[in-house]
């Protein structure tokens, strides 16, 4: 059986990222950008005062306190249209820009207007004193995003800093969801003997959407093999599809034998963890097609560690892998020794600055709870068998 880490790099290497199109700058939010951006202008694009004050020049108040004659007033969005001469102040507002002449602003805080027209600087400041220069924030030329990286809310405020209008980023993958089983019935529906609810599609929409791609929800196929076939068909005309349950050694297990059918190139079946052993991975003309199994926490476990930094992958990420893990301090005892690498759900929390994490209880693949009541995951490796409690252990954040 092939281990967690060599399932992520067979997944990886297999799946490709999409096209890119060209995306109003209101529509980019979340979306992964495709080219670089180098400014075509210095941000700010003016030296500006920092402050509400007066600009003034920085030798003329050197030894404080001195009277400089009030000579004009510069707000924000205004050009200043004077020069500062020596003995002179101007007022001026936060972001207003600095008249040529002036090196300095002293706040408002630190002065006092006099009844003639006059202003009393009570301390002393040097030159560059609550000036923003032309370009601190972004030089001309410089490059300033790399594509591969998601627009978040930073990103879009400084695209619209330097007056771009759209931007060039990749297509949202189309991600199909399949729930399998003769069990299933969806929600609307009264219960029946021997039947419960469809709620892996709910909590693959979900986590799809979450990813930054589009869950193209197929409903449920029977364990039947026309029906399997059919739905599967239609699956794969999206660019990613993941279905659920189905793929374990049971008789009514049968999406690898229709997905071989098929004409996916299956890559590899089962992998050494827990929970979500039985996860199976294929390739349909270059699109990922993920077999999670249908135990409600194995679907969402698989998906977190194997679908997600694929879609990831395929929406134009660069660095699609989990970046961090945190280290926190066991609450408990552990013991495994199956040899498989473990992810257990936990509660992590941080204990007047110590990151403590205890485990949700019972880790049955079926309990769905426990991952309402879990912000993390433990991670466990194969060789692990005994964790002490007070152990460091890595978690990652749910
Ligand atoms: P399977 O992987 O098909 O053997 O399913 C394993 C367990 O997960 C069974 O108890 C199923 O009833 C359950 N299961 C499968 N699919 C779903 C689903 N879409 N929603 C909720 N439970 C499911
Ligand atoms: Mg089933």
């Amino acid at each position: 059986m092939i281990s967690a880490q060599e399932a992520s790099e067979i997944i990886l290497s297999a799946v490709c990222t999409t096209g890119q199109e060209t995306v109003d700058l209101t529509a980019a939010h979340e979306r992964v950008l495709a080219e670089n951006i180098i400014a075509t202008e210095n941000i700010p694009p003016f030296d500006n005062s920092a402050m509400d004050g007066y600009a003034v020049r920085g030798e003329d108040v050197a030894n404080p306190p001195v009277m400089l004659t009030l000579v004009g007033e510069v707000s924000a969005g205004q050009a200043p249209t004077r020069e500062l001469q020596r003995g002179e102040a101007i007022r001026i507002m936060t972001g207003g820009q600095l008249p040529p002449g002036a090196n300095a602003v002293v706040q408002l805080e630190w002065t006092e207007v006099v009844n003639d027209g006059r202003v009393r600087i009570q301390r002393p400041v040097t030159v560059g004193h609550n000036i923003r220069r032309a370009g601190e924030d972004i030089q001309e030329g410089q490059t300033v995003l790399e594509g591969g990286r998601e627009l978040r809310a930073a990103e879009l405020g400084v695209l619209a800093s330097l007056g771009l209008k759209s931007v060039e980023v990749h297509r949202v993958p189309h991600v199909a969801i399949l729930a399998t089983g003769n069990e299933l019935i969806e929600g609307d529906k009264p219960l029946e003997p021997g039947k419960i609810r469809n709620s892996n599609s709910y909590t693959l929409r979900a986590l799809i959407k979450e990813t930054g791609a589009l869950p193209v929800d197929l409903g449920i196929a029977r364990d039947s093999r026309d029906q399997l076939k059919g739905k599967i068909l239609e699956g794969l005309a999206s660019d990613a599809l993941v279905t659920s349950g189905g793929v374990s050694v049971g008789s009514y297990d049968l999406v690898q034998a229709v997905m071989k059918e098929l004409g996916v190139g299956i890559r590899f079946w089962k992998v050494n963890i827990k929970p979500g052993m039985p996860f199976l991975f294929g390739v349909y003309k270059g699109k990922p097609v993920f077999g999670l199994p249908g135990n409600p926490v194995s679907t969402m476990v698989t998906f977190l560690k194997f679908v997600q930094p694929a879609i990831q992958k395929m929406r134009g990420m660069r660095h699609p892998e989990r970046e961090f893990y945190l280290r926190a301090e066991l609450l408990q005892d552990i013991r495994k020794t199956d040899g498989k690498r473990h992810f257990v759900r936990g509660v992590l929390e941080n204990q007047s600055g110590r990151l403590t994490v205890r485990t949700t209880g019972s880790q049955s693949s079926n309990v769905l709870t426990s991952l309402v009541r879990a912000n993390c995951l433990i991670l466990i490796s194969e060789e692990t068998e005994f964790l002490k409690k007070g152990h460091l252990v890595e978690v990652e954040l749910l």
